[in-house]
């Protein structure tokens, strides 16, 4: 069965599909952290829906949330009027948000993924500010939408579509951008230079859009310096700051939402995947001083989902009140640890990082010598080997084949990607480790 389901699916779907190409898994079951094929192969899934299953799958307070909206024949989808549910998911987010936003902060629902909310996030920055420019970052994923897709990408470059790149401070590797021990106090001087460079008219920003931790670009996290930096040079320029949660949010990175880390209090955080416990749900969340849009400046259909709403209070309830920020934390940095032991005397190991349960290993190949321009390498640059796109892949296949999910991401593809939920066990996680670090063994060979 599970054969003639991927054998349709190649020949019906769009070419566009990715994670089917790599991941020829038909899951019929799951729960918690693990996920079970057609063919009866159980997994464990470090890959959480792309972050979206902060509990896993089929976690009972998510079920039971989901269970009293059916059971009380409540609506289930209402545009943007008022319920209760929504009233206590709103209730739920506004008690987590940092100190200095949630007194005056606004909500904004859009729906339903994350790149609808970024979208409304540059809306509202321009509506508020008049001005059109965003100040965006190297390597940053922001959506697919026209807008968003806009703000990610590549090399530091001025776009038609009024983004400014900026170089995302990217320690291991950087060749277009700033690296190295210095990496985020260069990557400060340089916005600032193009923010008063007189003759930097063109650079009109309505806004600044940020991943405290970037995730599809490679699993790289900001300096908690380099986001304080950012924050005061955006301050004093009346710039407002925005912060894209959508993948570092809900504990993921061992605070409740990353910005926690270094004490930054963005004007604007763009929420979605793990808000809405697994169901499709993203907010802008805003403050009260940027609300100057006129009724109907954002609307849409789907931005009503009260299963979503439901699944999503009780998943930020459930990582608040039993503290699994913290939870993330612990067992991340037992990850890391172990993952660095491994990768020591492992030269195509090039780097190990992460925050939380966002980590990610980069592939290298050591055959091929150092990567980058010659003079014009800082430390960082000459240490760092060329990325190795094709035993990431690899190792994804061996990793698959002993039972379990990871996913690629990276600005080569090179970096193995791991977003376990934040309530793996201690068992589960030492078979994670156990898994993977033989997956690697075995895609080196
Ligand atoms: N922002 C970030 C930081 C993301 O990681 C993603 C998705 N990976 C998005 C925005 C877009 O979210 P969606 O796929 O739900 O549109």
């Amino acid at each position: 069965a599970a054969q003639g389901i991927l054998r349709r699916q190649a020949l019906r779907e769009s070419a566009a599909r990715t994670y089917a190409r790599a991941l020829p898994v038909v899951p019929v079951r799951a729960r918690g952290m693990t996920v079970e094929g057609a063919d009866g192969r159980r997994y464990l899934d470090c890959l959480s829906g792309a972050g979206a299953l902060a509990l896993g799958h089929h976690h009972p307070v998510v079920l039971d949330a989901i269970r009293a909206v059916l059971d009380a024949e409540a609506p289930l989808q209402v545009l943007d009027l008022a319920t209760p549910v929504k009233d206590a998911f709103t209730d739920e987010l506004f008690a987590t948000l940092p100190p200095g936003l949630a007194a005056r902060a606004r909500v904004q629902f859009c729906g339903p993924a994350g790149t609808d909310a970024v979208e409304a996030a540059l809306k509202l920055v321009r509506t508020a500010t008049g001005r059109d420019g965003v100040l965006a970052f190297s390597g940053a994923y922001h959506g697919m939408t026209a807008g968003a897709l806009a703000a990610s990408g590549g090399a530091p470059s001025s776009g038609p579509s009024g983004v400014t790149r900026l170089p995302f401070p990217y320690d291991y590797r950087c060749p277009f951008e700033v690296g190295g021990k210095h990496g985020a106090e260069l990557s400060a001087r340089w916005t600032e230079k193009l923010l008063d460079d007189p003759k930097g008219g063109a650079v009109d920003p309505a806004g600044m859009i940020l991943e405290p931790v970037q995730g599809e670009g490679g699993v790289i996290p900001a300096p908690d310096g380099w986001l304080r930096r950012m924050r005061d040079i955006t301050a004093a320029r009346s710039i407002p700051l925005i912060a894209d949660e959508v993948q570092t949010g809900v504990g993921r990175t061992g605070a409740f939402w990353a910005v926690g880390h270094s004490g930054v209090v963005p004007d604007v955080m763009v929420l979605s995947k793990a808000i809405g416990g697994g169901l499709p749900l993203a907010v802008v969340v805003y403050h009260e001083d940027l609300d100057v849009w006129p009724p109907g400046a954002h609307a849409g259909t789907f931005r009503g989902n009260q299963l979503a709403m439901a699944a999503g209070a009780a998943t930020l309830a459930h990582v608040r009140e039993n503290n699994l920020a913290e939870r993330a934390a612990t067992v991340g940095a037992r990850m890391l640890d172990r993952l660095r032991q491994f990768a020591t005397g492992r030269r195509w190991i090039g780097d190990v990082r992460g925050r939380g349960l966002m980590i990610g290993l980069e592939l290298v190949d050591p055959e091929a010598g150092p990567a980058g321009e010659a003079g014009n390498a800082t430390p960082a640059r000459a240490a760092a080997l060329p990325a190795d796109p094709g035993l990431a892949a690899a190792v994804q296949q061996e990793c698959l084949r002993r039972g379990l999910i990871v996913e690629l991401g990276g600005r080569h593809g090179a970096v193995i990607r791991l977003l376990p939920p934040l309530t793996i066990t201690d068992e589960q996680t030492e078979a994670v480790l156990d898994r993977l670090t033989d997956g690697l063994d075995a895609a080196i060979r």
